[in-house]
């Protein structure tokens, strides 16, 4: 089987996954956590850092004039990279989480006059999501007197577009979903759900950090008014994101940080706001982190996000026929191909004993209830060990995950 990278230039690429743990060379499998960068990422901010650091938007000279425009380049090509269409708008944020924080506190804030969200009104939120896109909601449920509702999926982890007509009423106001379930690796049907909530008078809000690496969305081809991702989760840096959507839609949204850059006048008792995308964008920007998901864009597309994907499903289903074959393991979601994540239990195994022995041998996972508490206990699995792949990664990779799968079985039973 084919790998997409040559073990030999791997090193001159990711120096970062060239290194031994605890004396054998490291297998990273811990991606939909964090992906390492490629030295083409970590040279774009490097060069920006040298070249051009300066505050951005408020300097007219030489340096700040180059910052602004290369921040302001980094919008423009991920705008690009996430197809965005001339409705739409992007906004630096510093990840995911805040992303949908921004909206689900700009939907329920009444500082800017009376919040989007009202008394009564509905929100429904996928069971599959990562606790950054429900506690969010659960909040401003709160704060505006509406009610959360769940659209839960079924006994294997699936959600159904009819479970969702059922749930929408002429009050529901949102709708949000992630475009792959980091907890379990499924991978909802994303564009029917929106499109269904969208019919029903609802904004749409998708989470789409497990996607950004390899599925990214066309953001001018989904009925979505909110899409949020991670630098850190597609070979960029870490505390940087963006939360992209229609023009329309962001312009409804109250700021969360108030201050410099984000307004248009000040006087001692009000102040106008800033057009977007700078009204959502108060103080100073990760201009570096910028340059870097920008640079981890052009990477990815360098590759081939579609070479990307027929690679990280090749590496999924190794990895679910080798463990699926061990005696007493469960993998999650077994029917996701169109996922780079593979989730387990072992009886007699817990995760965290299994991810130590796993680290032993040098390869990384992750154990636990990846921050989606609801999701594990509705499925009735508990914590789990998860694997998750890069384009980096190779089906030697895998076939070191199984071995060692199979032998920390032998030890811990
Ligand atoms: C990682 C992740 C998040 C949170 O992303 P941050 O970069 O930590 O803000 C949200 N949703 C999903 C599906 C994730 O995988």
């Amino acid at each position: 089987m084919g790998d997409l990278l040559q073990k030999t230039t791997l090193p001159g690429t990711f120096p970062g996954l060239a290194q031994a743990v605890n004396g054998v060379a490291l297998a990273y499998l811990d991606n939909a956590a964090t992906t390492h960068m490629p030295l083409a990422v970590l040279e774009a901010m490097r060069e920006f850092e040298i070249t051009s650091r300066a505050n951005i938007h408020r300097g007219v000279h030489t340096l700040s004039q180059r910052a602004t425009d290369a921040y302001e380049r980094a919008r423009g090509d991920l705008k690009r990279f996430i197809g965005a269409g001339p409705s739409h708008e992007l906004v630096f944020t510093s990840g995911t989480t805040e992303a949908i924080n921004l909206v689900a506190h700009g939907l329920s804030d009444r500082a800017g006059g009376p919040s989007y969200l009202r008394p009564r009104d509905e929100i429904i939120v996928s069971g599959l999501e990562h606790h950054a896109n429900l506690v969010p909601w659960q909040q401003a449920a709160r704060r505006s007197g509406a009610t959360l509702r769940i659209l839960r999926p079924d006994a294997q982890g699936r959600l159904h577009p009819d479970e969702l007509a059922r749930l929408l009423t002429p009050r529901t106001m949102v709708f949000a979903v992630t475009a792959c379930a980091n907890a379990t690796g499924e991978r909802p049907p994303y564009e029917d759900l929106l499109a269904l909530a969208r019919e029903a008078g609802a904004l749409t809000v998708l989470d789409a950090a497990q996607a950004a690496a390899h599925e990214m969305p066309r953001l001018a081809g989904l009925a979505c008014d909110f899409m949020a991702f991670s630098g850190h989760k597609m070979y960029g840096p870490m505390g940087i994101g963006a939360l992209a959507g229609a023009r329309k839609s962001l312009d409804r949204l109250a700021p969360l940080r108030l201050g410099g850059d984000m307004v248009d006048w000040v006087t001692e008792q009000e102040a106008s706001f800033a057009e977007l995308p700078a009204r959502l964008e108060g103080g100073t920007p990760n201009v570096a982190g910028a340059v870097g998901m920008a640079a981890a864009a052009a990477f990815i597309d360098g590759i081939g996000r579609t070479a990307i994907d027929v690679h990280l499903r090749a590496l999924r289903a190794h990895a679910v026929a080798g463990l699926s074959a061990l005696d007493g393991v469960t993998v999650l979601a077994p029917h996701a191909e169109q996922s780079a994540i593979v989730s387990f239990v072992a009886e007699g195994a817990h995760p965290h004993d299994l991810g130590t022995l796993l680290d032993e041998s040098g390869i990384a996972v992750r154990t636990g209830h990846h921050c989606a508490q609801p999701l594990l206990e509705h499925l009735g699995t508990g914590p789990t060990t998860r694997a998750s792949f890069a384009l980096y990664n190779t089906h030697d990779d895998v076939e070191r995950l199984v071995a060692g799968v199979a032998h920390a079985l032998e030890v811990l039973r």
